[in-house]
C-alpha cells in the first residue's frame, strides 16, 4: 500500500482534543496509521497575538488515490470545522499531504511533495523524528539533512500535554 506522510496543525480551541479526532478520522476514512511523532508546538508567526501551533506528522498506508485522499482531508477539516464555526473564528485544523511514496505531482489542486516542507523547522523536525531517513524525491536530501540545512529560525518545541 502507498505510504502516505500528513502533516496536521491546529492553534484554536482544544488543540489536542481537534489533533486526536482527526487522527481518528483519518485511520477510518484514509487509512490505518503506522507512526506518528509526538506534539510539537511552535509561536504564531508574524500575528503574535494568535496562539502557538501544535504539529504532528504522520505515517499513514493509505489505498486511496492522492485525489482521493485530498477530498477525504478537505472533509475531515469541514467535519471538525463545523463545531469550529459555532464557537471560534478561525480555523482549527489543517491538513496537509508532505509525500505520497515518492510521487512527484503538480496539478491545479495539489503539489507533491508538500511545496514548502523543507522551508519549515514545524514540519521538518515532527518528520525527522518518524523519517530521519526518507529522501525528499525532488530535492534528494534525507529529511535530516534538510533539517540541518533549514534555515527557518523559528523555535520548535516538543509539547508535553
Ligand atoms: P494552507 O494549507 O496553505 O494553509 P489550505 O489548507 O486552505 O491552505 O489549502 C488550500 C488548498 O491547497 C487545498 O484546497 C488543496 O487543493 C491545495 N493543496 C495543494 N497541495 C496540497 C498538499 N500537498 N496538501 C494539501 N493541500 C494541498
Ligand atoms: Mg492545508
Amino acid at each position: 500500500m502507498p505510504k502516505l506522510y500528513l502533516l496536521l496543525g491546529g492553534n484554536l480551541g482544544n488543540r489536542t482534543l481537534y489533533l486526536q479526532q482527526a487522527r481518528e478520522s483519518i485511520a477510518a476514512q484514509v487509512g490505518p496509521i503506522k507512526q506518528s511523532s509526538q506534539l510539537y508546538q511552535t509561536a504564531a508567526w508574524g500575528k503574535t497575538d494568535q496562539p502557538a501551533f501544535l504539529n504532528q506528522v504522520l505515517e499513514v498506508d493509505t489505498a486511496l488515490t492522492p485525489e482521493q485522499v485530498l477530498q477525504s482531508i478537505n472533509r475531515i477539516e469541514h467535519e471538525l470545522g463545523r463545531e469550529r464555526q459555532e464557537h471560534w473564528g478561525a480555523r482549527v485544523i489543517d491538513i496537509d499531504i508532505l509525500f505520497y511514496d515518492e510521487l512527484v505531482l503538480q496539478t491545479q489542486r495539489l503539489t507533491i511533495p508538500h511545496p514548502q516542507l523543507h522551508l519549515r523547522r514545524f514540519t521538518l523536525l515532527p518528520l525527522a523524528e518518524i523519517a530521519p531517513e526518507l529522501v525528499h524525491p525532488v530535492l534528494g536530501k534525507s529529511i535530516r539533512s534538510l533539517l540541518e540545512a533549514c534555515p527557518d529560525q523559528l523555535e520548535v518545541q516538543v509539547y508535553a500535554e
